[in-house]
């Protein structure tokens, strides 16, 4: 495929930048993107976030802003929120959030004074960065105590979670994780937090979009607050949102703003409020549900193939590999099948014996690809490259990666996405 003229400003401008954007393009088009935590905007969105709403300061929040100007951009927010309380079913929602990082801060800063005890899942467990671990600012100006999966199972012990909440006593319980494959079970950890006092934070960046496709269990009304980003299965632009009861609402928008940030950035609102849209359509209902289906095929499929998974399989978007029995670090699988034009993170497994930074497994999900019409069908597919793939890394047979690079351009090249150069 050769790249359409596109970006003519900018290319008149920094033709340096352009041509590593239209690389950028050329990249996403060509390559079968396995990132569970990515995705596919819509051109509604890609549009949104490129507008002059990028040229305003709106510091405080709808009516109650310290700049003049604002007639358009408080119905914007307004817009985003409303969406957002609607699509989700929850009282107040906040959309100002820069990323998920800052939002998970935010909560920090509402329900938290440094020194507290906070609990969430072990980041080398599936748990995020910002529930407590230790390089995080989270782990280190706060307490964090951390639960796990069971090595039998790779599922949460929920005896296990209580017993710990009860003997720390945290100020926040964190679900919630990156590399979670299974159901979180939001009505148990709301009785583990209501029996131990904790308040619930339901961190749910990675199944927003299954959430509110009906694809995945709600944390309504189990969670305290809900934090999301919205750029992955939710598909929208990058940011996030914090929900939650009317009872939080304030402490929640004075954490963020002005406990945290200053302006919001009113373009990725706008394009929130566009996916939130998008999300509520139907359509939306179906993609949540093939991503789901297009999961578990895969699963099924690399099984077949002798691949060992982390609990058994999956029920959400999200595969997580251990490749100790085929022989392969996770690392030297990643970027042998980043050479097959198969674009995949090694990530640790529970309890790897193997170093953060060079684990034993490889984390996949099928948000990309389903945004892009990939179906069941198309699945074993998929798990042959991957596992030819593997087999090829161990080897070191460079060939059979470049053969495996076109054959998945070829199939892509059938499968446009929004953004992307086509033929
Ligand atoms: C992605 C993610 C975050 C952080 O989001 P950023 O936008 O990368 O800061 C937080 N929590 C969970 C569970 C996530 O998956």
């Amino acid at each position: 495929m050769t790249l359409p003229l596109s970006h003519p400003a900018l290319s008149a401008t920094d033709p340096e930048l352009a041509a590593l954007v239209g690389a950028e393009e050329q990249l996403q088009a060509d390559t079968l993107r396995l990132i569970p935590s990515e995705n596919y905007v819509s051109q509604a969105v890609l549009e949104a976030s490129g507008t002059v709403l990028q040229n305003k300061y709106s510091e405080g929040y709808a009516g109650r802003r310290y700049y003049e100007g604002q007639q358009n951009i408080d119905q914007v927010e307004r817009l985003a929120t409303a969406r957002a309380k609607a699509l989700f079913g929850v009282d107040h929602a906040n959309v100002q959030p820069y990323s998920g990082s800052p939002a998970n801060l935010a909560v920090y800063l509402a329900f938290a004074e440094p020194g507290d005890t906070v609990m969430g899942m072990a980041l080398p467990m599936g748990g995020h960065l910002t529930h407590g671990w230790g390089v995080s600012a989270t782990g280190k100006w706060f307490r964090g105590v951390q639960y796990g999966v069971r090595q039998d199972t790779g599922l949460i012990d929920f005896d296990e979670v209580r017993d710990l909440a009860l003997k720390e006593r945290p100020k926040l319980i964190f679900c919630g994780g990156t590399a979670l494959p299974r159901t979180i079970d939001f009505a148990a950890f709301a009785e583990i937090a209501r029996e131990s006092g904790a308040v619930l934070v339901a961190d749910v960046a990675h199944i927003a979009g299954l959430i509110a496709g009906g694809a995945h269990p709600s944390p309504v009304p189990h969670a305290d607050v809900i934090s999301t980003t919205t750029h992955k299965t939710l598909r929208g632009p990058r940011g996030a949102m914090l929900m939650s009861r009317e009872e939080h609402a304030k402490a929640i928008d004075k954490a963020v703003f002005p406990g945290l940030q200053g302006g919001p950035h009113n373009q990725t609102t706008a394009a929130i409020a566009v996916a939130l849209h998008e999300a509520a359509q139907p359509s939306f209902r179906d993609y949540a549900h093939a991503v789901v289906d297009n999961a578990k095929a895969l699963a099924e499929a690399l099984l077949a193939r002798g691949f060992d998974l982390v609990s058994g399989g999956t029920d959400n978007h999200l595969i997580l590999m251990d490749l100790t029995p085929k022989d392969v670090p996770g690392k030297v699988a990643a970027k042998a099948l980043d050479r097959a034009g198969i674009v995949v993170n090694y990530n640790t497994v529970p309890y790897d014996p193997r170093k953060p930074f060079d684990p034993s497994g490889v984390r996949i999900g099928t948000p990309s690809l389903t945004s892009r019409g990939l179906a069941a069908e198309h699945m074993p597919a998929v798990a042959d490259w991957i596992d030819r793939g593997v087999t090829a890394a161990r080897a070191g047979d460079e060939d059979a990666l470049a053969a495996i690079r076109a054959e998945v351009a070829d199939l892509m090249a059938a499968f446009p996405a929004p953004g992307l150069p086509t033929d």
